[in-house]
């Protein structure tokens, strides 16, 4: 896992309203405990980490942005799954659809505009 220097990319700061966040238990969030979270208590917004490791999985998210995350990636897995193509093929694809840099192309990093983006090209995505 590389370590990605944006401070909002890596959820070290708040996209919302640019504090700093927290890296605290999820249990605060989701009564128990799921590993370790980053957290801006006044927007709760948050964002899990890679397993085994302090680095976040992308930006912290409010509801709605968790929401398209969620729906963005059903989107994709569905749509690399059902074309047969590799998840590696399909993160290249997203990338360079997105011109957005590989290392950058995780949808976890990704914000709303780019989120609904995902779910776009997902649908029109003809082979
Ligand atoms: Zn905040």
């Amino acid at each position: 896992m590389k370590r990605v220097s944006d401070p909002v990319l890596s959820g070290q700061k708040c996209p919302y309203c640019g504090r700093k966040t927290v890296y605290v238990d999820s249990a605060e969030i989701y009564a128990l405990s799921y590993g370790m979270i980053y957290l801006c208590r006044p927007c709760n917004a948050y964002c899990g980490v890679h397993k085994g490791t302090d680095i976040a999985l992308g930006r912290v998210a409010n509801a709605t942005l968790r929401n398209l995350k969620k729906e963005a990636h059903s989107h994709f897995d569905q749509l690399w799954k059902q074309k047969g193509m590799t998840r590696k093929n399909a993160y290249k694809w997203l990338s360079s659809s997105m011109d957005i840099p590989k290392d950058l192309t995780h949808i976890g990093m990704f914000d709303e505009e780019q989120c609904r983006k995902v779910i776009n090209l997902c649908k029109t995505k003809v082979l």
